[in-house]
């Protein structure tokens, strides 16, 4: 049933489902949170469900087999529409691209179509993905539609930046949040669907930050390309070595680019690797398990609680991140105290 092919997300799938068995819908939703995690998928199966011939479970669900449900999966269906950032071809082929805007002319193609009934379904029903990137003129132009709602007409606003969209249209829809996947579930996910092995399941699930779209799109020898020349560059040994001049490049080195996100990421998985074989010496929960010999010999070398200090400064250094601070100054320091928690100490 289509419902249940969404991993995880119980929380907005339960609010909608319920939703559904009383036929009580908003107008208009916004669905935010992280890239990738499946709320543009939710809203197609909100739309199936509402749109099917047959639906199941009281209907709550599409039976994701009829004409209505195979119109929509194909996204032909003459009464659910998707619009997004779009650049288009020679030819005129629409290809979505998130760089973009979204035009007061995407806006009002969507209204000339709300204007009208359902031709087939029960509901007119539009699906705008990355609405924040609506340009200032189509988003005032969608404001007054969502002032005005057409009756049997949905609106689903999609976004991973809700900040970015005018308060005036986050407060006239329902907002569901959609948080990252648990590790576990991408991991599961991964090896039931794509057949990955374990171990290069774990490490993909590592680096899509809770994102299964993220995961499936990612090849798990490029991830470990990325995660090596990150670890390498902080490389202990190499800090040793080099002292206060390679920890000056290697943060300069770390921090351009906006490759930020993706260090402390890695830093982190790295981090807690040492701390579960400090505590459990168990090499099958490790996500980075092909570095088991560099993660052992780190590990002998500092206590646990000095790990747990540098995931702290982690932690406070993606909030230092949000709040503007600079990074490459951020990194200095984190790498000072990486610096002095691995120092092995001279005999007197
Ligand atoms: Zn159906």
């Amino acid at each position: 049933m289509p419902f249940d092919t969404i991993i995880g997300h119980d929380r907005p799938k339960q609010i909608l489902q319920a939703g559904l068995r009383k036929e009580q819908f908003s107008h208009a939703y916004l669905f935010f949170g992280n890239k990738g995690i499946g709320k543009s998928l939710t809203a197609k199966m909100l739309a199936q469900t509402i749109n099917c011939e047959e639906p199941v479970k009281n209907g709550s669900d599409a039976c994701g087999q009829c004409w209505s449900c195979t119109q929509i999966e194909n996204a032909v269906h003459p009464d659910v529409f998707c619009t997004a950032p779009m650049r288009f071809t020679k030819d005129n082929i629409p290809i979505p691209d998130a760089r973009l805007q979204i035009k007061i002319e995407q806006v009002r193609e969507m209204q000339e179509h709300l204007v009208y009934r359902a031709l087939i379904g029960r509901y007119k029903i539009y699906i705008v993905d990355d609405a924040d990137r609506m340009n200032k003129e189509a988003a005032n132009c969608l404001l007054k539609t969502l002032e005005e709602p057409p009756d049997h007409s949905l609106i689903f606003l999609i976004s991973s930046r809700p900040q970015h969209l005018l308060p005036t249209i986050r407060s006239r829809c329902q907002k569901l949040r959609f948080t990252p996947l648990s590790l576990s579930a991408i991991q599961e996910t991964l090896e039931r669907q794509q057949q990955r092995s374990a171990d290069d399941a774990r490490l993909t699930a590592g680096f899509s930050q809770g994102s299964l779209g993220v995961a499936f799109e990612t090849n798990p020898i490029e991830v470990r390309k990325e995660r090596d020349h990150i670890v390498n560059t902080v490389g202990i040994d190499s800090l040793m070595q080099g002292g206060i001049l390679q920890i000056f490049s290697a943060s300069e080195a770390l921090t351009k680019s906006n490759f930020t996100d993706t260090t402390l990421t890695w830093l982190t998985h790295w981090l807690r690797d040492i701390l579960i074989l400090q505590i459990s010496n168990n090499p099958e929960r490790l996500m980075n398990k092909d570095r088991f010999t560099d993660l052992a010999q780190a590990g002998e070398r500092c206590t646990p609680k000095i790990i747990i200090d540098l995931l702290e400064t982690i932690q406070s250094m993606r909030q230092g991140l949000r709040r503007n601070l600079n990074a490459q100054v951020q990194m200095e320091v984190f790498l000072l105290k990486l610096h002095d928690a691995f120092e092995i100490p001279t005999s007197p």
